[in-house]
C-alpha cells in the first residue's frame, strides 16, 4: 500500500473509529488530496452533527454510524462508496445525510477535471475500447506509450 493510501486509512479510521479499516482504495495519487479534503469535511460535519445533537438531546442521539467501503475509479471519475447510518429519524438527521451525499457527489464530479496521476485540469477521454480515463496531456502521451509497448496484451 502507498503512503497517500496508509494516509487516507488513517483518515478514515479517526473518523469511524474502527481501528481495523477494511475500506479498498484503489486511485491514483493524482485525487489524494481531492478525497483528503472530502474525508477532512465529513469529519467536521460528523463532528459538528454528534456535538449540536448530543448536546440537545443526549450522547445517543449524536451518535452516526459512518463507514467506507470503497474508494475507487470508474469511467474516468472518482467513485466513493460510504454507508451513511444514523439512529434517529428526524428531519435534521435526514437533512445531514443528505450533506455528506452532497459532498461525495461533488468530488466524484470534480475528479472528472483532475489528472488522476498528477492532479493537473483534465477531462475523461476513451481509452481503447471500452475505458474512460481522465489524464492530462502528458501522463495521457505516457500511458499511450505504455500502451503501445504492451501491444497485444491488452
Ligand atoms: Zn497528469
Amino acid at each position: 500500500m502507498s503512503d497517500h493510501s496508509e494516509k487516507l486509512m488513517t483518515l478514515i479510521s479517526e473518523i469511524t473509529g474502527q481501528k481495523a479499516v477494511s475500506c479498498g482504495i484503489s486511485i491514483n495519487k493524482g485525487w489524494f488530496p481531492l478525497v483528503e479534503c472530502l474525508l477532512g469535511d465529513i469529519q467536521h460535519s460528523l463532528k459538528y452533527h454528534h456535538d449540536s445533537i448530543g448536546t440537545k438531546y443526549g450522547k445517543d442521539a449524536g451518535k452516526i454510524e459512518f463507514s467506507v467501503g470503497q474508494i475507487k475509479e470508474k469511467f474516468g471519475g472518482l467513485r466513493f462508496y460510504a454507508d451513511i447510518g444514523w439512529n434517529s429519524d428526524s428531519v435534521k438527521d435526514a437533512a445531514k445525510a443528505s450533506y455528506i451525499s452532497g459532498m461525495i457527489a461533488f468530488a466524484e464530479s470534480m475528479s472528472c477535471r483532475l489528472c488522476e496521476q498528477c492532479g493537473s485540469p483534465s477531462s475523461p477521454q476513451p481509452e481503447g475500447s471500452s475505458r474512460m480515463v481522465t489524464l492530462c496531456e502528458k501522463h495521457h502521451e505516457e500511458r499511450a506509450k505504455w500502451r503501445e509497448s504492451k501491444k497485444g496484451i491488452f
